[in-house]
């Protein structure tokens, strides 16, 4: 309780101070407040750690925007008839919320949203070097983060469009390439992750690295995408 008042409280000074200059302190000061106290009330922040309190102060701050999100996403589960099956385990004092089932983009993908991962459906090697590589995108890149990252979908789906016209040989799998797998975020995530080239992106435009996982089905594969 007095964990979820104190970070209630620093959340919406910190997010309220962060957006002064842009003339939006109380949008600010709400979804940092926000934040604070469903973290709080949830103790996610490792206050133990350094990164805890860099997290804590990033979402509340450069991160408010993929902070908003998550609160959206957290509005969301609580829909859900399984409310999302929230995993504390996963969660307490590790810097994000964790649910196992719930909102995703696109069916068996994992999906990070700011500090809130969701449909994990318990893999947690994913969790660990993909999804917490998104985490720390967003913490770090701030309100760029999403900008760049769909700025590059945006174009990758037109770049992948191209080149399907040019082919005609699978138009999914063309923009999958172009607007997924080569978005440097994603790259990034999946190098971590141990695992490229990731999916099935043509050889001709996969970018060169070590395959780690070989042998295993590439249907199987797919399901270790994320967003
Ligand atoms: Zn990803």
């Amino acid at each position: 309780m007095r964990e979820t008042l104190a970070t209630g409280v620093s959340g919406a000074v910190l997010g309220g101070a962060a957006l002064i200059p842009l003339g939006l302190g109380v949008p600010g000061a709400v979804v940092g407040g926000l934040n604070g106290l469903v973290s709080g009330a949830r103790g996610v922040y490792d206050w133990n750690r350094p990164t805890g309190w860099a997290a804590f102060v990033l979402d509340s701050t450069w991160g408010l925007i993929g902070t908003g999100a998550a609160l959206g996403v957290h509005a969301l589960q609580r829909t859900r008839h399984d409310r999302g099956t929230y995993r504390s385990d996963l969660s307490e004092r590790q810097n994000r919320h964790v649910y196992d089932t719930g909102v995703t983009v696109r069916k068996h993908f994992a999906m990070t949203v700011g500090n809130t991962v969701t449909n994990l459906g318990g893999r947690r090697d994913l969790l660990e070097r993909h999804e917490m590589v998104h985490v720390w995108q967003a913490r770090l890149f701030g309100p760029i983060f999403p900008l760049l990252y769909g700025a590059w979908t945006a174009f990758g789906a037109l770049a992948g469009t191209a080149a399907w016209i040019r082919r005609r040989d699978g138009l999914q799998r063309n923009v999958d390439t172009f607007a997924y797998y080569h978005n440097p975020f994603e790259y990034w995530a999946y190098r971590r992750q141990g695992y490229w080239p990731a999916g099935r992106p043509y050889p001709r435009y996969a970018r060169r690295g070590h395959q780690h996982r070989e042998g295993a089905g590439g249907a199987e594969l797919d399901k270790n995408g994320s967003v």
